[in-house]
């Protein structure tokens, strides 16, 4: 099969979330399965910082943009370690910029301009390039417009006859709306301006312009795919999303084992397997101590937390519970994130109480990120919503013990702890559902209890975790199938104009 794919971000090109990571990563296990796929990435500035040669094609874009024609470039470079081929989509106008979608100034205001620009660029190229994909993968607003014009302006053109197309949703709250006018930027006739295509709330949304055209959606965990389908959190899109349910599927994301392996990962003070994790997490949990000053005690269990400060990650329900403990309880914790003034604020006072019972890094550390999760003996994530979630992932791929809201990607990775999946050896961490602080003391109540209670269950617990394949392998070959049935989906003319 011939896969394009095309994302406003790709690892290690550019990156600000996990989208990058899923648009580094999925080509690479596609092509391990046997296809051919190349990636579109907008040229930002330091996108050539990763040591990557590109090189021009000498192919000029002459983009339509309003009543005027706006000229760019493709450069031309290969995924890192794979032969995927990987085209930079170059107009330094309006991607030479200290952000890629904003700086301190704020989101840019021409933004749908910029990504009208390089959806109309992905599609042109397909001509230019003489290359015919079966499919083309569009990842989050950025990229809406793909299946929208291809639907409404490419699919009488021969060359695009027969190519399906696949809309992937990141994180829903996310959906590039923009003021109505726009729509004159992106040349689509104005009878698709209407509530069932391309309008939301009287503005132009781009990601609902492409789950109305593509032929296929997808999410990044089979629960969000259920939850996006419901007003809480449909953000204003559920209805669109249940009616389109026969074409909407979930799967998870995976990680990057050559990245996230505690058995080779460098940032490690020691590297460990699951036959040496107990020596081995205890080295790294010495090590953590030391680093972050807190006191040493063999029985003093260890909670981490890795992140954004945002509201999203549940840092209402995490706040009650760490000034409670911090002041009665023989528990420690560390944060690693960066995010919202008001929980920087609250953490630093807590840290300025509890110096030697609570460490904290209000700054970005990839290297710390690791360190973290080979350390800690729990991890926690209480997320309000998840589409996917890569730490708790990560977590039980070094044997932390994570303790998560049952939500999104985090119900379809962690399997709660009970007598049952003790019994059937699937338990491998601890949930809760209600989205109180309370329903997270009492989750990690009962963590800390086993931790000191009960050890073969917690050896377990660790056990099952790092036991499983969380690499991209599965995933791929679930993508693989949905392009298939896209495909079916497109020749039977799912897709609605
Ligand atoms: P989201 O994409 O919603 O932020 P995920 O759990 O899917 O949440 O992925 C977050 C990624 O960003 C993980 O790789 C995590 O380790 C990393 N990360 C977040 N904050 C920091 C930080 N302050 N320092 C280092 N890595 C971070």
């Amino acid at each position: 099969m011939k896969i394009l794919l095309a994302s406003s971000e790709v690892v290690p090109f550019s990156k600000t979330g996990g989208l990058a990571d899923v648009c580094g990563a999925l080509p690479v296990a596609l092509e391990q399965l046997g296809h051919e796929v190349i990636v579109f990435v907008p040229s930002y500035r330091g996108s050539d910082n990763c040591g990557a040669v590109i090189e021009p094609t000498g192919i000029d874009l002459q983009i339509p943009i309003d009543d005027r024609i706006v000229t760019g470039t493709l450069g031309r470079t290969c995924l890192p370690g794979s032969n995927i081929t990987v085209y930079l989509v170059e107009q330094s106008n309006y991607f030479d910029r200290g952000g890629l979608y904003g700086d301190d100034g704020g989101e840019f205001e021409d933004n749908c301009e910029r990504y009208t620009f390089f959806c109309r660029a992905v599609l042109e190229s397909i001509r230019l390039l003489n290359w015919k994909p079966d499919q083309i993968h569009a990842n989050d607003w950025q990229t809406g417009l793909i299946p929208t014009l291809l639907k409404v302006e490419y699919s009488d053109i021969p060359m695009y006859e027969g190519i399906a197309s696949l809309m992937t949703i990141h994180n829903l709250a996310y959906q590039g709306s923009f003021w109505y006018q726009n729509l004159q930027l992106t040349g689509i006739d104005r009878k698709y301006f209407n509530w069932q295509q391309m309008e939301s709330y009287g503005n132009l949304n781009l990601l609902k312009s492409g789950l109305v055209f593509a032929d296929g959606i997808s999410t990044v965990s089979p629960t969000y795919a259920q939850e996006i389908q419901g007003p809480e959190q449909g953000c204003g899109l559920d209805g669109l999303l249940t009616e389109r349910r026969d074409v909407l599927a979930g799967i998870l994301n995976g990680i990057d084992v050559g990245e996230w392996n505690p058995e080779i990962d460098p940032h490690l003070s020691t590297n460990y397997s699951v036959e040496t994790v107990f020596q081995g997490k205890a080295e790294c949990k010495a090590h953590l101590r030391r680093q972050f000053r807190l006191y040493e005690n063999e029985r003093t269990p260890l909670i981490g937390i890795v992140g954004r400060l945002a509201t999203q990650k549940g840092w209402s329900l995490i706040l009650p519970v760490m000034r409670k403990w911090l002041a009665s309880l023989d528990v420690q914790w560390v944060v690693l994130g960066t995010g919202d003034t008001e929980y920087h604020r609250a953490l630093e006072s807590l840290h300025r109480s509890y110096p030697d019972k609570f460490g904290l890094n209000l700054g970005f550390s990839n290297q710390q990120a690791h360190q973290i999760e080979a350390g800690a003996d729990m991890f926690v994530m209480p997320s309000q919503y998840e589409p996917c979630g890569l730490n708790q992932m990560y977590s039980m791929a070094y044997g932390t013990v994570p303790v998560v809201r049952q939500t999104g990607g985090l119900a379809d990775t962690v399997v709660d702890t009970t007598p049952v999946t003790i019994e059937n050896r699937t338990a491998n961490g601890f949930s809760f559902v209600d989205f109180s602080s309370q329903a997270l003391e009492s989750a990690l109540h009962r963590a800390v209890d086993i931790y000191h209670n009960r050890g073969d269950v917690w050896q377990q617990l660790i056990q099952t975790g790092m036991r499983r394949d969380w690499s991209w392998t599965a995933s791929a070959r679930q993508y693989v199938d949905l392009y298939q049935k896209i495909i079916v989906q497109h020749k039977d003319g799912q897709g609605r104009e």
